[in-house]
């Protein structure tokens, strides 16, 4: 890609941190001791900080780089009941009540987050604007069919079936071969919900502490002593909510976690008129590849932000900008002159059972394994950790009634994620040969026709 496809103040980060930038919290000493150490100062941990700090246990959260600069200011932000979770295969063959309790824990997750940035006042930039689910091919538009009429009937969400043509009324774009749209899921500003979360915890009392890896754990009298690049502390509980940043602190959980990169552009602020065009209704948008795509327009309207996890050998930011970008023109070709001025990666935590897990192992506590979906999912469980945590519930949530099983050897490693999605692609590649070409290719999409669009628009 030439570099004039660039914004000349292009940055390797995410387009997020202008307005709220992760930050770094080191001066303070550790306390000595406390009643809980939360390990990761993402949705997961902050969540949790806020609900133990609130019921009077001293807390204090430690992040091994800056406050809240994981997965969670790096997210697409799109929010949803957990979509995924109850669409994907990973309820077959559970017996029916868990079954029924993943779907119920499922929708409690997104009217948590809901409740919780109306109660808090958190300033997340909320907008309950809908998505459009794409299909990207014909058979795919069967499966989507399918997947909204299983969404409405277990979720109650409102759904809509549209044409390839109708779904001109959504996108402008001939990319989809139509899609349905869900009207109540949304978006935020991830970075800005992260930001007021922990404002939110500091405000309860919580102690934020940036820069201070754990390096490991382990029992001393009836707690925990928490050893860390900065010192040690003496907490009488620990909960892990290090997701897709687990590092080896905690062996067991390292084995059952793969970490995938997912990645992000922005655009520049769009010209006048365009995003009308391009995302008439201000969704967000996703499609059914297996290498998923998700774009929606910047809480404020102005600019595009479209990520996916492409097959790719390298991770520098401006070469995946390139492959990112070459999707989005097959999508809108009328970006074509608009530049980029942000490019991003962050990890999200696969599971062996795509489940995310919430429970105690020797009497560590962990709320990981987003599995791609964790904005309103990791929030509920940092929060449910921290109710179970201070014994203030005794109802236990589909996701810590589970077994966690390891991954198989070697599958959490960056080869082995390489060539899951080398599979991946090979099966958008089966699924849509002419498309996935075109995309490798360069080659940008078709624009719309006028015609199309003003049926569309009736
Ligand atoms: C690019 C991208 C796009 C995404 N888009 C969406 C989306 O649109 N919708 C959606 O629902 N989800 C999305 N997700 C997933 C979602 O963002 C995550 O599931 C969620 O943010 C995870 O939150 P968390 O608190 O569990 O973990 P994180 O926010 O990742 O926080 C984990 C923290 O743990 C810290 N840590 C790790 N090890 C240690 C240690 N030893 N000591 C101290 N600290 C440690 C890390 O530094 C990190 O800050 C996306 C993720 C990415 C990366």
């Amino acid at each position: 890609m030439s570099e004039t496809a660039f914004h000349p103040g292009f940055l390797a980060q995410p387009y997020w941190w202008d307005a709220a930038p992760p930050e770094t919290a080191r001066d303070e000493p550790l306390p000595a001791r406390c009643d809980l150490v939360i390990i990761g100062s993402g949705f997961a941990g902050l969540s949790a900080a806020l609900e133990a700090a609130r019921g009077g246990a001293s807390v204090a959260v430690l992040d091994a780089g800056p406050l809240g600069g994981g997965a969670s200011s790096r997210s697409g932000g799109m929010v949803s009941s957990g979509q995924k979770l109850v669409l994907s295969a990973a309820l077959k063959g559970l017996p029916v009540e868990k079954q029924v309790a993943a779907l119920e824990d499922s929708k409690a997750t997104f009217e948590f987050l809901k409740d919780l940035i109306a109660r808090e006042k958190l300033d997340a930039d909320l907008q309950l604007c809908g998505r459009f689910f794409g299909a990207f091919t014909p058979k795919h538009l069967d499966t989507l069919k399918k997947n909204a009429a299983t969404l409405h009937e277990r979720t109650g969400v409102t759904i809509r079936i549209l044409s390839r043509e109708e779904q001109h009324e959504e996108v402008g774009s001939d990319y989809f071969h139509g899609g349905f749209v869900v009207e109540e899921y949304g978006g935020v500003h991830p970075a800005k919900l992260n930001r007021a979360l922990r404002d939110a915890a500091r405000g309860a009392g919580a102690r934020l502490f940036s820069h201070a890896r754990v390096l490991g754990t382990h029992r001393e009298g009836d707690g925990h002593a928490v050893r860390t690049e900065r010192g040690d502390i003496r907490a009488q509980h620990v909960l892990y909510a290090t997701n897709g940043y687990t590092d080896r602190a905690s062996p067991w959980l390292h084995q059952r976690l793969v970490p995938v990169m997912s990645y992000q552009i922005a655009t520049e602020p769009l010209p006048p008129g365009m995003m009308d065009r391009l995302i008439p209704r201000r969704r967000m948008v996703t499609d059914s590849r297996k290498e998923l795509t998700y774009t929606r327009p910047s809480p404020d309207g102005t600019r595009i932000l479209f990520g996916c996890r492409p097959r790719a050998l390298q991770t520098e930011p401006k070469y995946l900008a390139h492959a990112l970008r070459a999707r989005m023109l097959r999508f809108w070709p009328e970006l074509a002159a608009v530049r980029i001025t942000h490019a991003w990666g962050g990890y999200v935590a696969m599971t062996a059972d795509r489940i995310a897990h919430v429970a105690e192992k020797d009497g560590v506590m962990h709320a990981v394994g987003c599995n791609g979906n964790g904005v309103a999912l990791m929030s509920f469980l940092g929060w449910h950790a921290a109710q179970l945590i201070l014994g203030r519930t005794n109802r236990r949530a589909f996701f810590a009634d589970i077994p966690f099983p390891a991954v198989p050897p070697l599958t959490n490693t960056a080869a082995f994620v390489q060539m899951a999605s080398a599979a991946y692609h090979l099966r958008d590649f089966t699924a849509n040969p002419a498309e996935v070409v075109a995309e490798r290719l360069g080659r940008p999409g078709r624009p719309i026709t006028t015609t199309s669009r003003k049926e569309a628009q009736g």
